[in-house]
């Protein structure tokens, strides 16, 4: 069999991409990943008088979660995995609680905005996953509706977005059904070299 040669172009493009630990390359050069990952977290309060939305789907309870806009905690979380892994500020800065045009607005729709912001940097949704942490009430009845929910207003396929749920067994604030919290990662892909 033929030695590469050195020298060869394939040789050296490929010498090019190997990262090193510390992100430079075999040939010193820094190596800018094409994948982005992003975490994002949020809680909201549950209160009487207002509807229980999560992940866009509204779940049958006696109490709600308050807020300015729908204050549907699993949607935040996501949007702030998103903003979060494109390096940009959180849903608090970018959607006001002093913005009027945005009480009572549906969670959904940031989503859409933020996943239309994720397109418009030449990235796409690899996948998204994320847990409910709530104690009351039972949700899993719901994760399908909510999962697809999900996928429709960030533009993925279903299969690309997961939700679960974990009651935190009595424990904490969560645990005494003050309130819900939800975490999200999210996984971009493309973006310049
Ligand atoms: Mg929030």
């Amino acid at each position: 069999m033929r030695k590469p040669n050195p020298r060869s172009r394939t040789v050296r493009r490929a010498r090019a991409v190997v990262p090193r630990p510390g992100g430079g390359s075999a040939r010193g050069t820094v190596v800018r990943p094409r994948l982005r990952v992003g975490i994002g977290a949020d809680a909201h309060p549950l209160g009487p008088g207002r509807r229980l939305v999560l992940g866009g789907v509204e779940i049958p309870h006696p109490r709600g979660l308050s807020g300015h806009s729908d204050a549907d905690v699993l949607s935040h979380a996501v949007c702030d995995a998103l903003l979060g892994a494109l390096g940009l500020e959180d849903m608090g800065t970018r959607f006001p609680d002093s913005d009027e045009r945005l009480r009572g607005r549906s969670s959904l729709w940031f989503l859409e905005e933020v996943a239309r912001e994720v397109l418009a940097r030449g990235f796409e949704i690899v996948n998204v996953d994320a847990v409910i942490l709530a104690e009351a009430p039972r949700l899993q009845p719901h994760l399908q509706a909510m999962r697809q929910a999900l996928a429709a207003a960030l533009g993925v396929a279903a299969d690309s977005v997961s939700v679960k749920a974990k009651r935190l067994e009595g424990l904490g604030a969560v645990g005494r059904q003050e309130g819900i919290m939800a975490q999200a990662v999210a996984l971009l892909a493309g973006g310049s070299a």
